[in-house]
C-alpha cells in the first residue's frame, strides 16, 4: 500500500531549502545528456522547468495541445506576482510573505513548502527582469509595487493587467533559447492521453496528436506535468475554454493520489453571467481592488429600483451607499482575501440589495480614486482591463461603476505531491496549478504565478536531480515495450468507444448540465445535503454522456468535439470526486464554506482538530469507492488561530 511521505527535511524552517539543496544528490554534466526529461504543459510552470532543465544539460521533450507555447492559459493572467522584496519598505519580509500565505490558505498549507515559495520568490522576480519582462516601474525607476488581498504590504509587481502575459512571453523566450540548441524538443498540438508506467515508476506517455488523429508514444527516464487548473469543471470560469483536468485525472487513476479536490477558489470580481448561452467568464484583476471601492446599495428599494433600471447607481447619495467590506473588515476592507469577499458579496446579493438586471452582482466604483489620482492614472494602471469590461458590458467603467460577482477562478487541488513536488508515483513530478499546491483552502491573489514560476525555475531543477542521481544507469527506454502497447490500446479504445456512441447531445450540453449542477451544490456554499445530491446527479449525467453523446467527424483529423468530450468524460468522474472530498470535510476553510459550519457573523468555522491534514485520496478502481489518506498538517512556527481581517 502506497504510504504519505510528505519527505519535508528536518531542521529549522528557514534552512530547510539550503540544507536540502546542500545535501541532495546531483547528477554530473556528462550525464545530464543520457537522460531524458517529459514536460507535459508550456504554460509558466512548464515552461520554466522545461527552460531550466534543458539549461542543465538534460534532454527534454515537451508537450502542449497548444500550437505554441505562447497560448497557455498563463498568458491570461492579469494583475500581479508577489515576491517579498520589500521595495517600498512598508515592513515586508519573507517570513510575512509566508505568514500571510498561510493565513490566507486557512491554515491548510505545509508550512515547509510555503516557507520555501516566500523564500524563493525574490529570486523570480531577478529572473525575469533578466529576461527582459518589463515590470511596471516607477518614477525613479524602481520596480513599482501594488497590493493584492490578504496583505497589508504592498509586494506585487506588475506589468500593467498584462503581467502573465509577459512573464509567460519571458520563459518562451528561454524555451526558445534551449528549442534553438536542440536541448528541447517542442511537441505542440499534442494532448497527454495516457501516463506510461514501467517497474513502478513514470517512463512515457501516450499522445494524440489532434491535427492529424494519430496516436504516438514516448518514453523518458522522468515525467512532469505542469497541465494546469481544473476550473472548467464548472464549466463557466474564468479560466480559458480548454483548461481541463485530463492529466492529472489520467495519473490519479493510474496511482497518483489527488490532494483536497474540493478546494476551489471563487474569485470576487467577474463579469456577471449574462445569460443561458454564455460559455466564458471574463475576469476583472484583483489589482482594481487597489483603487476600486466595492458597495451596494443600502436600502433593499433602491437595489430595487436599481434591478428594473429606473434610476442609475450615480443616483444614490453616499450616505445610502453600503461599503460592505470596508464596514465588515475595517483593516482589510477592499482588499480582503478572495474567499471572504466572494461570500460577502453573495450574503449581499442573498439578501436582496444585489445590483445588475438580476441582482447578482455588486459594484466596483472608481469615482473616488479618478477624482484623487487622475483618469490618467487609473488608465496607465488598469486601462486594458477597462477596455475588456467596455467590450462585454457596453458600459465606461470611468464613468459608472463597474459591475462584479464571484466566478470560479483557480483550483488550489490537485495531484498530491511531497516537498520534492514528487507524486505517489515514483519519478512523476507535477508543478504549477497542477498540483495541490502550497495555498491550502484559499489561494491569495497574485501567488499562483509565483508559484508556478517558483516550481519550475527553482524547485524542480534541483528535486529532480535527487531523483535523477542514479537514473543515467538506466539506458533509454524502447517505446515496443508491453506497458506501452497496453496504454496506447487503452488510448485507442477509449477515443473508439467515444465515438461509436452516436448519440443525440452535443458534448457542451453536457457539459453545461455538469457545470450547474457543480455550480449549485459544490459551488460557492455547500451543505451535506447538496453534496449528497452531486453525488446521486454526476453519475447519473455520466451515464447518461456515455450513452448519448454525439461528436460529429473521425477520431483521424482534427476534431475539437473528440477533444472536448475525452476531457468531459474526465471532468465527469472528478466532479464526483470534489463532491466526496467536500462531504468529508465537515469544517469550513477557504474557499470550502459548509454552511454547516459557521460563526454567528457568518465567517468560516474551522475544525482544527478534526481536519487540518491534506486529503489525498487513492484510486481504487472504476466501481470502487476511492481510498481517503491523510497528511497531517504540523504548525511549528504559526500560530493556528481564527483568521481575522478586521
Ligand atoms: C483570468 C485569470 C487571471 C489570473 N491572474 C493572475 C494573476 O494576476 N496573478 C497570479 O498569480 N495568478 C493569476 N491567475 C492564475 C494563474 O494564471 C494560473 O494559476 C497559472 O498561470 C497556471 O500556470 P500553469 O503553468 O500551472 O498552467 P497553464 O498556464 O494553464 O498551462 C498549462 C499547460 O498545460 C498544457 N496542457 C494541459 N493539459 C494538457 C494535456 N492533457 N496534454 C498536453 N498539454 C496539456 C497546456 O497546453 C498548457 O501549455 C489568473 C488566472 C486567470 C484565469
Amino acid at each position: 500500500m502506497t504510504q504519505l511521505n510528505s519527505k519535508i527535511p528536518s531542521g529549522p524552517l528557514a534552512e530547510k531549502w539550503t540544507s536540502y539543496k546542500a545535501s541532495q544528490n546531483l547528477v554530473n554534466p556528462a550525464n545530464k545528456r543520457k537522460i531524458d526529461i517529459i514536460v507535459v504543459g508550456s504554460g509558466l510552470a512548464g515552461a520554466a522547468a522545461a527552460a531550466s532543465l534543458g539549461e542543465l544539460g538534460f534532454i527534454v521533450k515537451c508537450f502542449t495541445y497548444h500550437d505554441s507555447p505562447r497560448r497557455a492559459h498563463s498568458i491570461s493572467a492579469q494583475g500581479g506576482i508577489n515576491a517579498a522584496k520589500n521595495y517600498p519598505n512598508d515592513g515586508d519580509s519573507v517570513y510575512r510573505l509566508f505568514y500571510d500565505t498561510i493565513k490566507g490558505g486557512d491554515y491548510r498549507s505545509r508550512e515547509a513548502n510555503v516557507y520555501r515559495l516566500a523564500e524563493v520568490s525574490n529570486a523570480i522576480i531577478d529572473q525575469c527582469v533578466a529576461q527582459g519582462v518589463p515590470f511596471a516601474r516607477e518614477y525613479g525607476g524602481l520596480l513599482d509595487n501594488r497590493s493584492f488581498g490578504g496583505a497589508l504590504v504592498s509586494r506585487t509587481f506588475y506589468a500593467r493587467g498584462q503581467t502573465g502575459q509577459q512573464l509567460l512571453l519571458g520563459a518562451y523566450g528561454a524555451l526558445s533559447k534551449e528549442i534553438h540548441k536542440g536541448s528541447v524538443t517542442m511537441y505542440t498540438r499534442r494532448d497527454m492521453m495516457d501516463l506510461v508506467i514501467v517497474d513502478g515508476r513514470a517512463r512515457g506517455i501516450i499522445v494524440r496528436n489532434n491535427v492529424t488523429g494519430e496516436i504516438e508514444r514516448h518514453s523518458a527516464h522522468t515525467v512532469i506535468l505542469a497541465t494546469g487548473g481544473y476550473g472548467n469543471v464548472f464549466f463557466l470560469s474564468t479560466n480559458a475554454m480548454h483548461c481541463n483536468a485530463s492529466a492529472i485525472w489520467q495519473v490519479y487513476k493510474k496511482g497518483a493520489f489527488f490532494g483536497n479536490p474540493c478546494f476551489t477558489q471563487i474569485h470576487p470580481t467577474c463579469i456577471p453571467v449574462h445569460g443561458e448561452y454564455q460559455s466564458k467568464l471574463t475576469l476583472m484583476s484583483e489589482s482594481l481592488r487597489n483603487d476600486g471601492r466595492i458597495w451596494v446599495p443600502g436600502k433593499k428599494e433602491d437595489a430595487e429600483k436599481i434591478r428594473k433600471g429606473e434610476i442609475k447607481p450615480k443616483d444614490i447619495p453616499e450616505e445610502d451607499r453600503d461599503y460592505y467590506l470596508e464596514r465588515r473588515y475595517p483593516a482589510y476592507g477592499n482588499l480582503s482575501p478572495r474567499d471572504i469577499s466572494s461570500r460577502a458579496a453573495k450574503e449581499r446579493c442573498d439578501a436582496g440589495f444585489g445590483v445588475g438586471s438580476t441582482g447578482l452582482a455588486v459594484y466596483l466604483d472608481f469615482a473616488d480614486a479618478i477624482k484623487r489620482l487622475g483618469k490618467g492614472v487609473i488608465e496607465a494602471r488598469y486601462g486594458n482591463l477597462f477596455q475588456i469590461y467596455e467590450k462585454i458590458v457596453d458600459q465606461n467603467p470611468y464613468e459608472t461603476p463597474m459591475m462584479i460577482y464571484p466566478a470560479v477562478h483557480y483550483t488550489m487541488g490537485g495531484t498530491w505531491v511531497d516537498y520534492e513536488l514528487q507524486s505517489t508515483i515514483p519519478g512523476l513530478f507535477i508543478g504549477g496549478e497542477a498540483n495541490f499546491s502550497d495555498h491550502g483552502a484559499n489561494r491569495l491573489g497574485a501567488s499562483a504565478l509565483m508559484q508556478g514560476l517558483s516550481d519550475g525555475y527553482f524547485v524542480l531543477p534541483y528535486t529532480i536531480q535527487n531523483y535523477l542521481a542514479d537514473q543515467f544507469k538506466v539506458s533509454r527506454f524502447s517505446t515496443d515495450l508491453p506497458e506501452f502497447v497496453a496504454a496506447e490500446k487503452d488510448v485507442r479504445d477509449q477515443i473508439n468507444r467515444l465515438m461509436s456512441i452516436k448519440g443525440s447531445k452535443s458534448v457542451d450540453t453536457f457539459h453545461r448540465e455538469l457545470g450547474k449542477i457543480m455550480w449549485e451544490n459544490v459551488g460557492m456554499a455547500r451543505n451535506k445535503e447538496g453534496l449528497e445530491k452531486a453525488i446521486k446527479l454526476i453519475p447519473e449525467l455520466r451515464a447518461e454522456f456515455w450513452k448519448d453523446v454525439r461528436i460529429p467527424g473521425t477520431a483521424d483529423e482534427l476534431n475539437p468535439e473528440l477533444q472536448k468530450a475525452t476531457r468531459l468524460a474526465d471532468f465527469l468522474e472528478l466532479g464526483e470526486l470534489m463532491a466526496l472530498d467536500a462531504l468529508k470535510r465537515e469544517e469550513s476553510c477557504g474557499g470550502h464554506f459548509r454552511e454547516e459550519y459557521q460563526t454567528p457573523e457568518g465567517e468560516a468555522l474551522r475544525n482544527d482538530k478534526d481536519f487540518t491534514y491534506v486529503a489525498a485520496w487513492e484510486y481504487k478502481g472504476p466501481d470502487k469507492a476511492p481510498e481517503l489518506h491523510k497528511e497531517k498538517l504540523n504548525f511549528e512556527y504559526i500560530e493556528v488561530k481564527q483568521r481575522n481581517y478586521k
